[in-house]
């Protein structure tokens, strides 16, 4: 069989208008001879009736005490009430189609609700209605429990139940559409002339996704690379053919890799610098700071450690937590809250001399100060005040001449 998958996002379904554009896409993919999986998420963004933010505002009022299992209960409503209108859609345009919980398509995750993790998909009910003929519309973002649970993959989710789906159905490729052109070299909320690219590595991706660049989840890129599946980003309101995501062995041959230094900037708000200084002598302080966050499950990163002492980041809203850990330590750091982290990302990156000398001049150029700065071989990081993020993402941008 010849599958597809389609995966639309929330603003992809969220008027009449744009369903009316999704049912374009499945009418083109069933001319195309397509077995065609549908994968949808809670339609709309924050604010409008059925999307998963509206669901949590429903019981943010009572306080933060729904437990994670009966949250996910409510969460998984958003996409059933997608798959029932897309597929009452699908009807009224005479198309077969048969819409399915996550549960009801196969996909079985543990018990971790709110993030849970796919442990297996058995995709037999879908194989089957796909030989009747039928689209097969599967709500994104869930799975359920060996014991019959319903659960939430993480917020962005639905990209992770489309690509988890293909591999189970060894889908020739899994389409992403969502409200951009494909994957851009920066956000396009940030940097106006941000350009689609044609084709990127799954690492380069998935480091962009990590690092901020939320056009695509991380863990959905993962499960494509481990199954081999091409994933296009692409424009639910257009026809554009978007971003082919595939492997770095195929660009290298087709000569994309090593085009392009730079490939994209990336950013992610919301974060607090802490410096713990070291009295002389105290070699232990790093092994205590870490532990002491380890305790406290908080997630640490850009982590410096040398003879004066410690520095790290955390995510703004663990530094009270942080901050009290630190002190029943006895140590007093000093915190920067608000700050970003800004990645420059590139394949071909590596090895190249200048890149670092080229950011510093950017960003010199604008005034924007660097708090701290780390590497790979395929992205450098630097951290900048919050308030100068977007000025930060637009000069690297112009700097490396990604709008050209
Ligand atoms: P969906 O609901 O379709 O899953 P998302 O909001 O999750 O949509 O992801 C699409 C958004 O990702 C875009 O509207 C864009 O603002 C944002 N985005 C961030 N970085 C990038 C990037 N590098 N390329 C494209 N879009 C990006
Ligand atoms: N509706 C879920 C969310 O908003 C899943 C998704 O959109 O992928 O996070
Ligand atoms: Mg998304």
């Amino acid at each position: 069989m010849k599958i597809l998958v389609q995966k639309f996002g929330g603003t992809s379904l969220s008027t009449a208008e744009a369903r009316a554009n999704v049912i374009e896409h499945i009418q083109d993919a069933l001319n195309q001879e397509y077995k065609l999986v549908v994968v949808v998420s809670a339609m709309g963004r924050k604010g409008e009736p059925y999307a998963t933010d509206t669901l949590l505002d429903l019981i943010s009022k009572n306080g933060d005490c729904l437990p994670a299992r009966e949250k996910d209960l409510l969460l998984c409503c958003g996409e059933f009430i997608s798959a029932a209108t897309l597929c009452s859609l699908l009807h009224a345009n005479g198309i077969p189609a048969v819409a399915l919980t996550g549960a009801q398509a196969g996909i079985q995750t543990n018990d971790d609700y709110g993030n849970a993790q796919i442990v297996s998909i058995v995709p037999n009910r879908i194989l089957d209605l796909l030989e009747q003929g039928n689209v097969v519309i599967v709500a994104g973002f869930q799975g359920q429990t060996s014991g019959g649970d319903l659960t939430t993959l993480g917020r962005g989710g639905s990209d992770t139940s489309a690509t988890a789906l293909g591999a189970a159905l060894k889908a020739e490729i899994v389409d992403i559409f969502t409200d951009v052109s494909g994957i851009l070299t920066a956000d396009p909320r940030i940097v106006e002339d941000a350009k689609p690219l044609d084709v990127v590595s799954y690492t380069e991706i998935c480091n962009m996704a990590h690092l901020g660049a939320k056009v695509i989840h991380p863990r959905a890129v993962e499960m494509a690379m481990q199954a081999g599946i091409p994933v296009r980003v692409r424009s639910t309101f257009n026809k554009h053919p978007g971003t082919l995501v595939t492997h770095p062995e195929a660009m290298k041959q087709s000569g994309t890799l090593h085009d392009r230094f730079v490939t994209g900037i990336a950013h992610v708000p919301g974060i607090s610098q802490i410096r713990v200084a070291a009295q002389e002598g105290a070699f232990d302080l790093q092994l205590r700071v870490f532990k002491a966050m380890a305790r406290e499950r908080i997630s640490v990163d850009f982590i410096n450690v040398n003879p004066s002492g410690v520095v790290y980041t955390v995510f703004d809203q663990e530094t009270d937590r942080a901050l009290k850990a630190l002190a029943e330590l006895g140590l007093t750091p000093l915190i920067t809250s608000h700050c970003a982290k800004v990645s420059i990302v590139g394949g071909g990156m590596n090895g190249v001399p200048g890149i670092m000398a080229t950011i510093v001049e950017a960003l010199t150029d604008q005034d924007i100060q660097i708090l701290q700065s780390a590497d790979s071989n395929t992205t450098i990081w630097v951290l900048v005040q919050g308030e100068d993020m977007a000025r930060a993402v637009r000069a690297l941008h112009r700097k490396f001449n990604l709008h050209k």
